[in-house]
């Protein structure tokens, strides 16, 4: 009798197929190592295990289509309004990644001096960390963002349910701010034809409702997270914790992020107000589990008080008065708060994004400003410039840290904040 192989079957896995799982397992890596250290973290306390847990369960679109009970559509960066999707029952999620591990994963074709979280998120969607659903949405905000419809994962999209929304960059023009608003119905009409398969025909006056009651859900988040944000002004939330709190915005249900932010909130009342000098975070936005810029201000002593970051204080959109509006007119005032409320610095006049930082220095005692800028990200770049010689003349200091996703600059940076900060 001749002997039977107990030995399983191997298989012999395509080089694509090896790198790609370990780019995965770099990636899992990565986000454990960043995980446990914030789990190590001396602030570190119960009302904040639900944000922990949000990341370390499965991240990927299917985690919170499991998660939401909601069909999943990707959106890219702030500019489609959000309430559209809560009022059809989707579950918008912003595509974003802050991992080194994805964006070294990333086609090496792509260029060299590309933005790093575009980069990641090509580098996740690639080695699927990053699962794609079916329906994607991306307004055109910088050039790299415009760009990546072309690019990566993407293309799988073509025929599927890809809608690009044309933003434009002029502020204050009547034609701008009418082709904005047609861009918007025409989402409006996107997105009802598909989710009438799931929620059948929806009229004018049942879309209607739908919207004025997203719009409370929304409002009901935005007062919360208000709230975290005076605790912040008074140096009572660190910056790890708030950059955390932000980012899952999208992982689950709104209402859950509305109890569990008041929640973080109570905990953080009892936090001692800040002993450390007070600084405004601006530049390109900072995503889990790149938080090397956070490690790096809390290393040197330099506490985030306030940021303009879209990753930050500005996920949530300004607030909307409703009135006895129709469903246009109501979609037409979303439209119209998020182009005119839109902070990014891809607007042919940018000198609005120093508000922000005016109206902060009265709320918070700052002493600085910190810019972290991606190599690559170009709007950020030269919205410097207009933020120098913006606030140039006030007794604000100003440093700007020019980094990526790696950590070779952490010595450099740490040793440009540590002089920075004793000059403050
Ligand atoms: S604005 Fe900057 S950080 Fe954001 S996607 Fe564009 S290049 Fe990247």
């Amino acid at each position: 009798m001749s002997e039977i192989s107990q030995d399983k079957p191997t298989i012999k896995l395509s080089r694509r197929e090896r790198l790609r799982r370990k780019a995965l397992e770099s990636v899992e890596r990565e986000r454990s190592k960043a995980l446990e250290r914030l789990k190590a973290r001396s602030d570190y306390y119960p009302p904040l295990d639900y944000f922990v847990s949000l990341f370390e369960g499965p991240e990927g679109l299917k985690g919170v289509a499991q998660r939401t009970g909601r069909e999943v559509a990707i959106t890219m960066c702030l500019q489609a309004p959000i309430e559209l999707f809560w009022a059809l029952d989707y579950q918008p999620v912003r595509l974003r990644s802050g991992a080194y591990a994805a964006a070294r994963s990333a086609p090496s074709r792509l260029p060299a001096l590309m933005c790093p979280l575009l980069k990641a998120i090509l580098g996740a969607v690639d080695s699927g960390s990053i699962s794609m659903g079916s329906l994607a949405i991306i307004p055109t905000t910088c050039d790299w963002t415009s760009g990546l419809a072309s690019l990566g994962g993407f293309k799988d999209f073509s025929g599927l349910g890809l809608e690009i929304i044309e933003f434009p960059r002029r502020k204050g023009a009547a034609r701008a701010a009418e082709s904005w608003r047609n861009e918007v119905r025409g989402l409006w009409t996107f997105l009802t034809q598909r989710a009438s398969k799931r929620l059948g025909p929806i009229s004018l006056k049942e879309g209607r409702v739908r919207i004025i009651e997203a719009i409370k859900v929304i409002d009901r988040a935005r007062e919360a997270f208000e709230s975290l944000i005076s605790l912040r002004r008074q140096g009572q939330v660190p910056a790890h914790w708030f950059s955390l709190i932000a980012d899952s915005f999208y992982l689950d249900r709104v209402e859950r992020f509305t109890e569990k932010v008041n929640e973080a909130s109570e905990l953080f009342r009892g936090f001692k107000p800040y002993a450390e000098k007070g600084i405004f975070l601006s530049g390109s936005p900072v995503f889990f589990p790149n938080f090397k810029i956070l490690n790096l201000l809390e290393e040197a002593r330099l506490t985030v008080l306030a940021d303009d970051l879209c990753s930050g204080e500005r996920i949530l959109p300004k607030k909307v008065a409703v009135g006895d509006d129709d469903l246009e007119a109501l979609i037409d005032s979303l439209a119209e708060s998020v182009h005119e409320g839109c902070l990014c610095p891809i607007f042919t006049e940018n000198k609005r994004r120093l508000g922000p930082v005016f109206e902060a220095q009265n709320q918070a005692p700052l002493k600085g400003l910190v810019f972290n800028l991606l190599k690559g990200c170009h709007p950020y770049e030269m919205d410097w410039l207009t933020l120098e010689e913006g606030l140039g003349e006030t007794i604000m200091r100003l440093i700007k840290l020019e980094t990526d996703y790696t950590s070779e600059d952490e010595g450099n940076l740490f040793t440009r904040l540590e002089a920075f900060g004793a000059t403050l």
